[in-house]
Formats: C-alpha cells, structure tokens, sequence
C-alpha cells in the first residue's frame, strides 16, 4: 500500500503502517481521553495517556485479527507477504489463495474469530474490574471493538471477510473460484452502496467512506474475477506470438536474414529448431555481425548456435492464467512455449496475450 512504512517483522512477517493509522490514533486518542476525563481519580495528563494505551490496545485487536487469518495461511503453506494497518483496519496480503473452497473458508473465517475471542477475553476482563470504574470502562471499550470487529467483517460482501466466506460457498456450490469471487464482489457493491446512501441520509461520512471503499474495492474484485476466468479458458498455445523467433539450424546465414530478418519484426534473438522442430539452442542476431556478409551462404544458422538454458517454459495446453500468474511472479514478459516432446511452438508475451483478449473480446 503506498504511503506505507515498514515496522519490523511479526512471526517473519513484514508488517507496516500506513500514515493514515496516525490519523485514527490521534482521533481515539483524544475522544477517548476526553471520555476518560469524566473520572475523578483520573488526574492531569492520566486520561490522555490511559486514552492512547486504549487506542494502541484497539491496534493489537487489529492486528491479532490479521494475525489469525496469517496463521491459517501459513499452515496451508500459503506465503503471508505483509500485514498492513491503515484507515479501515488491518489487511494481510497473501502469495496465493487457498487451493480449495474449504481452505478459502477457513482463512476468512479466522480474523472474526480471533476478534469474537477478545471479545470474550476482555468481557471475562470486565467482570474481574468491575469494581474500578476506569477498569471495568476501559475493558468494556475493548470488548465492544472487537466486538464490532468481528460483526463489520462478517458483512458479506468481498473485499470483507464474510465476503471471502460467501466466497468460498459460491465456489463449493458452483466449482468455480471466479464465479464466488464476483458473486460476492458484487454483494460487496451493494453494501457499499448502501453505506454510501445510509451514511449521507444519516449525516456520518464516516459510513459514507467505508462505503465508498466497499465499493471500490469490490468492484475491482468483481472485475479482476471476469478477467481471471476469462484467462482461465484460453489455453497458452492459442496466444503464441504469431511469427515467434524460431529459426531451422540448418538454412544458410543469407537465407536467415533475407527470410527471418530484413523487414521483419526486430527479434535480438532466435530460437534454433532440428528437423523435428524441437529446440536446440539459440542464435543471438548480433552474432552474425562477426561473419563477413560474403560468406553468409556458406555458414549455416546452427554453426553460430549457443546453448539455450530456461529456467521455465510454459506448456502448449497450460491456461493463459497460469501463464500471466508465472509472470508476475517473476517479474517476466516473455517464455517460450514447448510441448513435453522439446517441439516449439512459440513465443508468449504479455503484449500478445494483452493483444489476444481484445481480439477475442471483438470476435465474441
Ligand atoms: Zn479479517
């Protein structure tokens, strides 16, 4: 998230704060202390200080929540990359998502339940104080925000956690993780919408805000699912870059450029195929410059041939979002596409595959 710093590390994970955290801070902070000033035996700076411990302490239920959902990840061998607090609350950024709806489930359903948890720790709290008033108001206070916590999370719409719960049960009953995710981005939208409407009817922007971030974020959900379903029927070999850099060993130097690269699309490298069209190495087009053009029809492509070394290669019948998920991973633009023989059939970029959906958006 940007405007974000990072804090340390939590059981391994980074965690950072967004400057908007300091604005909520200072803001419960200060009612809050104002709250506490109503007591007697809390003299001078004591309702400003008690105010901030309780402000930080609303903090750690955050946190905790997004740890709950963390631990849940962790153990389904899913990376948490971050826990972030900010405006609305806390957000822990995982690698991947669960593999099934069941473990979907789970993930979502930890936070409220390590909030419905606090709430129930800090209620037992409030009994054991209830015979100092500050005590028993500062434990009621937490046990009502994690409370709320819980509940407000529970709203089913994404990017909330009853969102990724409704979720999860769509892609149980339908088969489909994409179908759950714009189910419920879609829920999500009208509950934004509905805080939005309520929240100005009612005077507190405060909902209109949350509303507006229900909103946006669920509309991309809902929209990042079209997207993801969409790759998910295509498979890689359908957005092969046409005219890949896939060059015969053995044609001559001459027939090389006059056939491959005068005029043609600037390839810095090609791919050298046998006979059978299975890969064998590669000839970068610089290399030529070392033999004179005289003798261009004598030297064959494969004579100039270094190995070729990938890491990675994608399969023919692989789904085109396997293969968008392999580049961002990675941070690539481009992988050959090579069937489990060693066969070519191609290069894939992403600007093919941007360059593919449109096209396929236009023919139907
Ligand atoms: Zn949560």
């Amino acid at each position: 998230m940007q405007g974000s710093f990072r804090v340390g590390n939590l059981f391994g994970i980074p965690f950072y704060v967004h400057f908007s955290w300091f604005i909520v801070l200072g803001l419960f902070t200060l009612t809050y202390s104002s709250e506490l000033g109503k007591f007697t035996e809390l003299t001078g700076l004591m309702p400003l200080g008690l105010g901030f411990i309780v402000a930080l302490l609303l903090f750690a239920s955050v946190l905790a929540h997004e740890l709950g959902h963390s631990f849940v990840a962790l153990r389904q061998g899913i990376d948490v990359k971050s826990i972030t607090l900010f405006l609305f609350g806390g957000v822990a950024s995982l690698d991947r998502e669960s593999k099934t709806p069941g473990e979907a489930f789970w993930v979502a359903i930890a936070g409220p339940l390590v909030s419905f948890l606090l709430c129930a720790v800090f209620t037992a709290l409030n009994f054991a104080t209830s015979t100092s008033a500050v005590g028993a108001a500062i434990t009621g206070l937490l046990a009502a925000i994690n409370l709320a916590l819980a509940l407000f999370n529970l709203i089913p719409g994404l990017p909330l956690d009853g969102g990724n719960i409704l979720k999860a049960i769509v892609w149980k009953i339908t088969g489909s993780p994409y179908k759950g995710v714009e189910f419920a981005g879609k829920v999500g939208q009208i509950f934004g919408w509905l805080a939005i409407i309520g929240g100005l009817f009612s005077g507190r922007f405060w909902y209109a805000l949350i509303g507006l971030f229900l909103l946006q974020n669920a509309g991309g959900a809902a929209q990042g699912a079209r997207v993801q379903n969409k790759l998910a029927a295509f498979k890689a070999e359908q957005a092969v870059t046409p005219n890949s850099p896939i060059v015969p060993a053995n044609i001559s130097l001459r027939e090389f450029a006059n056939e491959y690269i005068i005029g043609k699309r600037e390839w810095r490298k090609f791919l050298i195929v046998d006979e059978l069209g299975r890969l064998s190495g590669e000839i970068a087009v610089d290399a030529m410059r070392a033999i004179p053009t005289n003798e261009w029809p004598q030297v064959l492509v494969g004579d100039l041939m270094q190995p070729v070394n990938f890491e990675m290669a994608i399969k023919p019948e692989q789904s085109l979002l396997d293969v968008v998920m392999l580049f961002e991973k990675n941070q690539i633009t481009e992988l050959p596409v090579i069937t489990d023989n060693g066969v070519v059939v191609g290069l894939i970029e992403k600007a093919g595959i941007v360059g593919f959906l449109q096209q396929q958006a236009v023919t139907g």
